[in-house]
């Protein structure tokens, strides 16, 4: 499901004195606090979890299929898998714990989130198993690193397609009051002009500047716009700061084959570089905010 509303707005191991730091840049980071290297292995990892995620994921049984998967990459990468049923559906998620105490005021959760479910037909490769994959690949840059300041809840919504059901039912269960941020990734497996554009949807000025920054380190063009009609709504209409990232769907460089059957793995290998570049993206921005 989305409306085009489209109007374009405007690291390795701890520290020993003398250790190369892999995520240079970073001199004021504390003693232990390394990040792992954005780029390192993410773009086989993607690629793997699109071809084995089950496909498509639009009925009930296959659904339950796609959890439960989605419940085992988790548990793969050391994360407890919850599940969180609602009246036509359920959500999969992690909550990745803190490591340590953050200043007063900030340790508000973070929540990073895609929907796993398709239409009826699609293999929904670019939508939405490459916004599926990103967040897993979010999960893992979580595992490697060991200083959090901020709890990390990576959710998997269902039913999006349908009307939004799980992201509203997530958000829901959860208060503005204790969430600093919710970023959702929908379809960023498409690139055919080749320029590394995402766009960034209804960003509040602070995420839009997180955003903005993060793509500065990792080289990535931004377009801010104000689609709506994806997970990031459900969060914005209950209070959250909310944003969306995918891919050029205002610009027009978007997945011709959206919500068809040749929406496969193979239609998006060429552009197995630009979801990684998503994954960095999001990733920057996420570690960001939660690691020192
Ligand atoms: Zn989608």
């Amino acid at each position: 499901m989305r409306t085009l509303l489209a109007v374009t707005l405007a690291v390795a191991a701890c520290g020993e004195p003398g250790d190369a730091t892999p995520d240079g840049g970073r001199p004021d980071a504390p003693p232990g606090c390394t990040r792992p290297d954005l780029g390192d292995g993410v773009q086989a990892y993607l690629t793997d979890v699109i071809a084995r995620i089950p496909a498509p994921r639009a009925t009930t049984a296959q659904r339950l299929g796609a959890r439960t998967f989605l419940a085992d990459e988790l548990a793969a990468l050391g994360w407890q898998p919850q599940t969180q049923p609602f009246a036509n559906g359920a959500n999969v998620f992690a909550t990745i714990p803190a490591t340590m105490p953050a200043a007063i005021g900030e340790g508000k959760q973070v929540i990073v989130g895609a929907h796993f479910d398709t239409v009826a037909g699609s293999p929904g490769a670019n939508d939405n198993a490459s916004g599926t994959a990103v967040v897993l690949a979010v999960a893992r840059y979580l595992r490697d690193t060991p200083c959090r300041t901020a709890p990390v809840v990576v959710a998997f919504f269902d039913l999006e397609e349908a009307g939004l059901f799980g992201s509203r039912a997530f958000a829901q269960s959860l208060s503005p009051a204790d969430v600093r941020a919710v970023h959702t990734i929908d379809q960023v497996a498409w690139d055919e002009d080749g320029d590394r554009r995402f766009e960034l949807e209804q960003p509040t000025p602070a995420l839009e500047a997180e955003w903005r920054a993060a793509a500065a380190v990792v080289g990535a063009p931004l377009t801010t716009v104000s689609t709506g009609g994806t997970d990031h709504e459900s969060f914005r209409d209950r209070g959250f700061a909310a944003v969306g990232l995918t891919e050029e769907f205002v610009g027009g460089d978007t997945s011709p084959l959206r919500h068809l059957p040749g929406d496969t793995p193979q239609s998006i290998a060429p552009f197995a570089a630009y979801t990684a570049l998503a994954a960095k993206l999001a990733g920057q921005v996420i570690l960001d905010e939660v690691s020192p």
